[in-house]
């Protein structure tokens, strides 16, 4: 069998930490090496995510759990405080970093990419690794070529803090770079209520729902002469991000630098 690659997971006893940890063991061409959170230490990590015991207990201090289970590549879901920092230290110990933690600026991605080609390793930063959701905002994209009135519809969970979506913003940057930009609908129209055409871009709008029970669905409706296109990806359950997150673990391994962005893995 070839060799199985290493993981240590950053946030593990978090949501989408333990997923990570979940998918990891369920796959036999990984190994779980190292799980650390600052909740749970000292807990076996098998256990905490519902499966049989798996001998790796969660370790409270990063840098000391890379040197002693010297992983391939660290997964990071904890928090944008945290992130930098974590990939910092992974990097400097050989450790490939796949990052899905949200938050990082422009200067920090930039600053791992150089640590990175400094180290002569690879990592992959993804704000958003639904294969689902990649697929929607690049369908959009391609309709904006031929059908160049939009609109877009995102729905999430009544306690996310930012209106619009960073992935409805991500879309409606692609979008806008294939349409020639024209500001929509009736030049005379007056909002009755405030904010009821939504959020404008660069000619067209976004519309934000933020209720309970959502978890994170996207509409992009085109409309044309007689007829509409509705694009729509729905996210029920945080292991929907999981066979993103298992296929950057295996390709960090063969990069050079950072990739940035989940779309450069699917043609
Ligand atoms: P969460 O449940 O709060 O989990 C974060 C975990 O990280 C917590 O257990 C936290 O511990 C731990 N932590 C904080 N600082 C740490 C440190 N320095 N070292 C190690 N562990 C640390 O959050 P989540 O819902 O899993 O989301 C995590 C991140 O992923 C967020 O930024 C979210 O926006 C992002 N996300 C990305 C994607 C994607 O596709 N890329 C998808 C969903 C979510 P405490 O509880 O003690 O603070």
């Amino acid at each position: 069998m070839a060799k199985r690659i290493k993981v240590a997971v950053a946030g593990a006893s978090g949501r989408m930490g333990q997923e990570v940890v979940k998918m990891v063991l369920n796959d036999p061409e990984l190994e779980l090496v190292a799980a650390i959170d600052r909740s749970n230490v000292g807990t076996d990590i098998g256990r905490l995510v519902g499966k049989d015991e798996c001998g790796v207990r969660v370790n409270g201090d990063l840098e000391k759990a890379l040197v002693e289970s010297r992983p391939d590549v660290m997964v990071d879901f904890t928090t944008p405080h945290a992130v930098l920092e974590n990939g910092r230290i992974a990097i400097r110990h050989n450790v490939r970093p796949v990052i899905g933690t949200t938050g990082l600026k422009q200067e920090h991605i930039e600053e791992l990419d150089m640590l990175c080609k400094q180290q002569g390793i690879g990592g992959v930063i993804a704000p958003n690794f639904s294969i689902g959701a990649v697929l929607m905002m690049k369908f959009a994209a391609i309709a904006a070529k031929y059908m160049p009135h939009v609109e877009i519809i995102e729905y999430h969970g009544d306690q996310k803090l930012d209106a619009p979506s960073g992935t409805s913003i991500k879309t409606a940057e692609w979008i806008a770079q294939n349409r020639k930009e024209f500001r929509q609908g009736n030049p005379n129209e007056e909002e009755m209520i405030d904010g009821a055409r939504g959020g404008y871009y660069g000619g067209f709008r976004i519309h934000s729902v933020r209720l309970p029970g959502i978890f994170a669905q996207q509409e992009v409706i085109f409309g044309g002469p007689g007829q509409t296109l509705k694009i729509r990806h729905d996210s029920y359950d945080r292991a929907g991000y999981m066979p993103g997150v298992n296929i950057a673990i295996k390709k960090a391994i063969e990069l050079h630098g950072i990739v940035y962005g989940f779309e450069h893995f699917i043609d």
